[in-house]
C-alpha cells in the first residue's frame, strides 16, 4: 500500500516526504510520534492567541536559492533582518559583536582606532571566529577579544553546554562570528524571516498531498522493526525506502548507551502588556541562569493584544520522559559512540537516515531542507543508497 515510510514530520521529514511524493510518484506513509506535524518548527497560538514556538525560537534564513524556491511553494513570508542583543549587566549590545558594539564598549577615539585595526587586520565584511580572534597576537586585538569571549561567550556557553568555549566544537561557537562591519543582523544570509502564518501551516501544506498519510501519536517502534538485514513494517518485510529522522540510539535501545544530547526547558510567560522587551531576542551573556529572553510578537510580525516571551534554561538530556533531545554535543567520543549506532545499518539499503538528531549533526533548517531535497532526488533518480 505505502511505497516509503518517512519516520518523523519536522523539516527533514515533510521535505522529503513531500519530493517522493509529488516528483517521484510514490505513496508516503509519514509516521509521527508527537500529536501534532513539524517537529521543532511547530507553533501554535497560546491561550491568550499570540503565536509562539513551542521548542524555542526559529528564524528562517537561507541563502540556498533551491531551499527558499522549494519552501515558497507552500508559504509567503514575512522577511525581516533578525537581530539580537546582549545584555552584558544591564547594557544592551548588538551581537554578533561587530563595528556598532566596538562603539558603544569603547570611547570614540579608542574605538575609531581599533576599528582601523580590525578592518585592516581582517578586511571590511569578514567574519571571524572568537575562538580565532583569540589568537591575534597584536594586543589591541587581544583586548577586543578577551571583552568578546568574556562577556559575550564564556558564560552563555558555560550554561548552554555545560562546557567552555575552549571544550566545545569550534563549530558550534563559530556560528557568532565576530563581524567586521556595521551590519547589526545576526546572520548574513539573503532571505531571512517567518512564513507569514506560522510554521505549521507551512507543515500543513508540504504535506498535504493526495499521495501522502500522515499517522501523528504514532512511535515508529510500534509499527516498524529494524533487524539487520531487513525492515519490517506491521511484521511483514517492507522493501520501499525508510527515511529515518529521529534519534538512532533509540531504534536499538540504547545498547551501547545513550547518545548525549543538550536539551531545554522553556518557560513561556504571558503579559497583559503591548510589550516586554521591545524586541525579539535578547541574550543574557553574564547573568541569569536563562540564555536568553524571546518575545514573539517581534519576531513573527504579529499584532496582538498582550506579549508572550520565553526564556530557555539548559539541561543535560537524560532520556526520560517529556524531555527532548535538542543539540547533538560534538566531540570525537561522540562520534564514535554515533558510528556505532549508524553501522547497524550498514546491511539495510533501503534505510536512510536524516536530520539533526539521526545524523547528530547540528543543522539550521535550510541545510536540512537542501539535504533532504538531494536525498529525495536521488533516490528518485534510482541511485543506491551509498553505503
Ligand atoms: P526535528 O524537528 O527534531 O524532527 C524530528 C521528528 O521526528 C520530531 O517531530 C519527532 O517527534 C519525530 N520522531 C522522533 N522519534 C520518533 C519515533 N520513534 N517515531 C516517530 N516519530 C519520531 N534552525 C534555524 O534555521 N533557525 C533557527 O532560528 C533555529 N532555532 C533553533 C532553536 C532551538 C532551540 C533549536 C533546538 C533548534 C533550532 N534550529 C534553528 C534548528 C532546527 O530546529 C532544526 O534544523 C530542525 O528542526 C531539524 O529538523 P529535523 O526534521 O531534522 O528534526
Ligand atoms: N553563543 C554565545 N553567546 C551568544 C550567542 C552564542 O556564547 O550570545 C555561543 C554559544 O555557545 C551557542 C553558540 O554560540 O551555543 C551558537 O549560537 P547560536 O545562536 O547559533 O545557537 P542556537 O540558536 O543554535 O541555539
Amino acid at each position: 500500500m505505502y511505497d516509503s515510510i518517512v519516520i518523523g514530520s519536522g523539516i527533514a521529514g515533510a521535505t522529503a516526504a513531500r519530493k517522493l511524493a509529488q516528483e517521484g510518484n510514490r505513496n508516503v506513509l509519514v509516521i509521527e510520534k508527537r500529536s501534532h506535524i513539524g517537529g521543532n518548527c511547530y507553533d501554535r497560538k497560546d491561550s491568550h492567541g499570540v503565536l509562539i514556538h513551542e521548542y524555542g525560537p526559529h528564524i528562517f534564513h537561507t541563502g540556498i536559492e533551491k531551499v527558499f524556491q522549494f519552501l515558497s511553494e507552500f508559504t509567503d513570508w514575512y522577511f525581516f533582518g533578525h537581530e539580537v542583543a546582549a545584555n552584558v549587566s544591564g547594557k544592551l549590545i548588538p551581537v554578533p559583536f561587530n563595528l556598532n558594539t566596538l562603539h558603544m564598549v569603547y570611547d570614540k577615539e579608542k574605538a575609531d582606532r581599533l576599528e582601523k585595526v580590525l578592518v585592516s587586520e581582517y578586511g571590511e565584511g569578514s567574519r571571524i571566529p572568537i575562538m580565532e580572534l583569540r589568537k591575534n597576537e597584536n594586543p589591541e586585538v587581544k583586548a577586543i577579544a578577551d571583552y568578546v569571549y568574556e562577556n559575550i561567550f564564556l558564560h552563555y556557553t558555560m550554561k548552554q553546554w555545560g562546557q567552555t568555549p575552549e571544550e566545545i566544537s569550534k563549530e558550534v561557537t563559530g556560528r557568532v562570528p565576530v563581524v567586521i562591519s556595521h551590519d547589526n543582523r545576526y546572520f548574513g544570509d539573503k532571505y531571512q524571516g517567518m512564513p507569514r502564518e506560522g510554521y505549521t501551516y507551512m507543515f500543513e501544506n508540504m504535506l498535504n498531498h493526495p499521495s501522502i498519510t500522515v499517522w501523528t501519536d504514532t512511535d515508529c517502534r510500534e509499527k516498524l522493526e529494524f533487524l539487520p538485514d531487513k525492515v519490517l513494517f506491521q511484521g511483514q518485510e517492507f522493501t520501499g525506502e525508510v527515511i529515518y529522522t529521529g534519534p538512532i540510539d533509540e531504534l536499538f535501545d540504547c545498547v551501547y548507551g545513550r547518545l548525549p544530547y543538550r536539551s531545554l526547558d522553556f518557560q513561556f510567560e504571558h503579559f497583559d502588556q503591548d510589550s516586554f522587551q521591545g524586541r525579539s531576542v535578547v541574550n543574557y551573556t553574564v547573568s541569569e541562569d536563562f540564555t536568553r529572553i524571546t518575545e514573539f510578537k517581534y519576531l513573527t510580525g504579529q499584532d496582538v493584544k498582550g506579549t508572550t516571551i520565553v526564556k530557555e534554561y539548559p539541561f543535560a538530556y537524560t532520556g526520560a520522559l517529556g524531555e527532548i533531545p535538542y543539540y547533538a554535543i560534538l566531540n570525537e567520543e561522540n562520534q564514535k559512540l554515533y558510528k556505532k549506532y549508524a553501522d547497524k545499518f550498514a546491511n539495510l539499503s533501503n534505510v536512510y537516515l536524516l536530520g539533526r538528531l539521526a545524523e547528530y549533526k547540528y543543522y539550521n533548517i535550510d541545510a536540512i531542507t537542501e539535504r533532504a531535497l538531494d536525498m529525495a532526488e536521488h533516490i528518485i533518480a534510482g541511485k543506491q543508497n551509498g553505503k
